[in-house]
């Protein structure tokens, strides 16, 4: 049955970030159901989410307080149109997204690409309403990941999914990461914060004119292989943006809904952005849904008798009650459950169960922070990433390296099992790929 699942949807389904010639070896493994941290596949064999169904998952699948929500909601009122309408999932979702971020009016798309759209066209638009049209460009730092529509291309600094589209994307600047690994000899994660922040010194001091906005993934920059940094540079970016009157959008749409240890990364640096994108885990990984969410200040640059001073985006699914009742109830399980301090304690069983990974002779920069772990190889085999890939899922475990970076990031309901079948398995699976080196001659 898999055979034939699998056979018709290559046949009918173009799969996202694949190329799908390569299918023809590795077709892909059609899941039947999936309850926890486990996906069960339609041939009986399980596999543990070690990565979250591509970080949008919190509390594992099929959690029985977000279906009951949604059942209820979907006895209620499945969608209404946004514009000229309103309704109670979107209120109070809107409400509490505001308590938790000390910023409002959230204003809803799907998926995190328009949620980075929306925030920079809100910022361009808000330097226009204000008299200053001229900026209207942004920045954004290197190895960033924004989303790929080709507004979100311009600050998504990833070669593999820019080149193609080049001629298309109007490109923002790109800045220096922070990254700690990008550390010269004996220089900490905090001097190469302070020193990433003096190349954006540089660049807003010459064109902050022109510039609207900086964009950054705030404590991780996951797609570019789980980049870590010193909060330093966010208070050291925070700074800068408000003396060169630029908005610091963060993009939480990873890192957020405790991802990195606090409910949101940016608070490890104390800092407020102008503008924060929300996605991925806001649903717990049900339903697609993004929101942006900005100060008064911005929010009253629109508010005028002129029509065209408004905000006038739009997505047909915006702020759809069925997908605000799960962000609601996602964040009921926050409230309830007392997730940061019980992820704690989550982390420090992992962490342990990881030691052997973290030591192994061929890793560097063994890194993590709150529920992220990452480890780079060292090997010659340009497809590590696939091969690794491939053995992961023979030992029951869904992690997909990016680049030579190996990472977990697993939801947040793991038992004593699912710890040791993550860490063994992440181990076994590295130890099968590097079998798989050629010895040299
Ligand atoms: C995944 C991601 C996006 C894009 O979200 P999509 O829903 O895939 O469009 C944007 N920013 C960051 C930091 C992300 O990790």
């Amino acid at each position: 049955m898999n055979a034939s699942l699998a056979a018709r949807s290559l046949r009918s389904v173009w799969h996202p970030c694949t190329q799908m010639k390569l299918h023809e070896a590795q077709p892909p493994i059609a899941i039947a159901h999936a309850s926890g941290p486990w996906l069960h596949d339609v041939d009986g064999r399980r596999y543990l989410d070690g990565i979250s169904s591509w970080w949008v998952n919190l509390f594992g699948h099929s959690h029985p307080h977000i279906q009951a929500a949604l059942a209820d909601q979907l006895e209620r009122l499945d969608h209404v149109m946004l514009a000229g309408f309103t309704h109670a999932p979107v209120v109070e979702l809107s409400e509490r997204l505001a308590a938790l971020t000390g910023l409002g009016h959230a204003f809803y798309g799907s998926d995190g690409a328009s949620a980075t759209e929306i925030a920079l066209k809100m910022s361009a638009h808000f330097w226009r309403n204000s008299g200053r049209p001229a900026k209207n460009r942004f920045i954004g730092l290197a190895g960033g990941y924004h989303g790929e529509t080709v507004g979100a291309l311009a600050v998504t600094d990833i070669a593999i999914f820019r080149e193609a589209y080049a001629p298309l994307v109007r490109l923002a600047a790109t800045v220096p990461s922070p990254d700690a690994r990008g550390a010269r000899l004996g220089e900490s994660a905090f001097e190469v914060a302070r020193r990433s922040a003096a190349a954006l010194q540089a660049w807003l001091a010459e064109h902050h004119e022109e510039t609207a906005a900086l964009i950054v993934e705030p404590l991780v920059q996951c797609a570019a292989g789980m980049a870590m940094h010193d909060p330093e540079y966010l208070r050291l970016a925070r700074a800068l943006c408000d003396r060169y009157e630029v908005h610091l959008v963060v993009d939480e749409i990873a890192t957020g809904f405790g991802r990195t240890g606090t409910m949101f990364a940016h608070q490890q640096a104390g800092i407020r952005p102008d503008l924060i994108c929300l996605s991925k885990g806001l649903t717990g990984g049900t339903l697609p849904l993004s929101a942006v969410l900005t100060t008064d200040a911005v929010y009253e640059a629109f508010y005028d008798d002129q029509l065209a001073r408004g905000f006038l985006h739009s997505h047909s699914y915006t702020g759809n009650p069925l997908a605000c009742r799960a962000a609601l109830a996602t964040l009921e399980i926050f409230e309830q459950q007392d997730v940061l301090a019980r992820n704690a304690v989550l982390a420090r069983a992992l962490d342990e169960a990881f030691a052997p990974l973290t030591s192994h002779p061929r890793v560097r920069h063994a890194r993590h922070l709150g529920m992220i772990w990452a480890w780079d190889v060292e090997t010659a085999l340009p497809d590590f990433a696939s091969r690794y890939h491939r053995h992961a899922l023979a030992h029951g475990l869904l992690l997909r390296p990016i680049g030579r970076t190996i990472y977990a990031m697993p939801p947040y309901v793991l038992d004593a099992e699912a710890v040791q079948c993550l860490a063994q398995g992440a181990l076994a699976a590295l130890e099968a790929t590097l079998a798989e080196e050629t010895p040299a001659s």
